[in-house]
């Protein structure tokens, strides 16, 4: 039974984000909205629980279709970077501004870039390309310095500023129509990504190169899901050194090591494939 308590905390959570949003915002949406990621959330992590092996990829697919058909093709709500600017700038707090609060600046206190494993529907698509774990380092150093992973992490800064002068301009220059102009920035920002995302997907031979490098989002999730509470922590007492779990992470992070400032520790986004792959469920 104790197993099942994570689930049901993580259900607990979503449906009393869903009801204080409804009541206090008086839109019926939100508990809608909030109820449907929370059970879908909820359903995967029982799935993992269960051992179910796509357990994550089920979430991926039932949360990330959900808000790039749903949400931003039929409603309209560009939930995008750009989309959450808009509705800052207009002070509305509803929408991508809620969904940024929640899932990618004050969520991941709590539970790190879960939003990344578990929702993102850029990831949704990248996850199905065949560079599960990245390429090895020596790989690397073939391809030169040209494609260092250094030499362009500076760039999901300048996507972040982009997205930022983008929405400021249409401000300033009082451009009338700016909903629309959303809807459409969501749909070529949306192709302009899977376009990056999986032209670096094969550069690097890694499927989560888009994210370590070019996300602007990521300029909020990294720093906020330095203090997460939920970590995969590893039980020392238990662990047998084989080194399974660091060759199948996706984000090469360094779960062994203890401390909030391990390599790669903000890179986390929870897939759990270090867990499911120890064999001595030291993690
Ligand atoms: S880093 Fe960006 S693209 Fe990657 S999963 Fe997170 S939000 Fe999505
Ligand atoms: S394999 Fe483990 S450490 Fe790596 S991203 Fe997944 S949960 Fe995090
Ligand atoms: S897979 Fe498990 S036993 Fe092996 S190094 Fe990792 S935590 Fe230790």
């Amino acid at each position: 039974m104790k197993k099942y308590f994570f689930p049901l905390v993580l259900l607990a959570v979503f449906e009393a984000v869903a009801v204080v949003l409804w009541l206090t915002r008086d839109n019926l949406f939100y508990l809608f909205n909030f109820s449907y990621i929370g059970v879908s959330v909820s359903l995967g992590v029982f799935l993992f629980v269960k051992k179910y092996r796509h357990a994550r990829r089920i979430v991926q697919l039932l949360v990330g279709l959900y808000m790039l058909v749903y949400l931003g093709l039929i409603c309209g709500e560009n939930m995008q970077i750009e989309g959450f600017w808009y509705y800052l700038f207009t002070g509305v707090f509803e929408a991508a501004t809620i969904h940024y609060a929640v899932a990618k600046i004050f969520g991941p206190l709590l539970f790190g870039r879960g939003w990344c494993g578990y929702a993102c529907w850029t990831a949704m698509v990248l996850d199905f390309l065949p560079f599960k774990v990245p390429g090895k380092p020596e790989n690397e150093r073939e391809r030169g310095e040209r494609w260092s992973r250094r030499n362009i992490g500076w760039m999901r800064y300048v996507m972040f500023a982009i997205s930022l002068i983008f929405v400021a301009a249409l401000f300033l220059a009082h451009v009338g129509n700016i909903e629309k102009i959303m809807f459409w920035a969501f749909i070529i920002g949306n192709i302009m990504y899977y376009g990056l995302g999986i032209l670096l997907a094969f550069i690097y031979q890694d499927n989560r190169a888009f994210c370590k490098y070019l996300c602007p989002i990521t300029v909020f999730l990294k720093p906020m899901s330095y203090f997460a509470l939920i970590r995969v922590k590893c039980d020392e007492s238990k662990c047998i050194s084989c080194g399974k779990c660091r060759k199948v992470c996706p984000m090469e992070v360094d779960m062994l090591d203890p401390s909030k400032r391990r390599k790669n520790g903000t890179e986390c986004i929870l897939c759990l494939e270090c867990k499911r792959n120890c064999p001595v469920d030291a993690l």
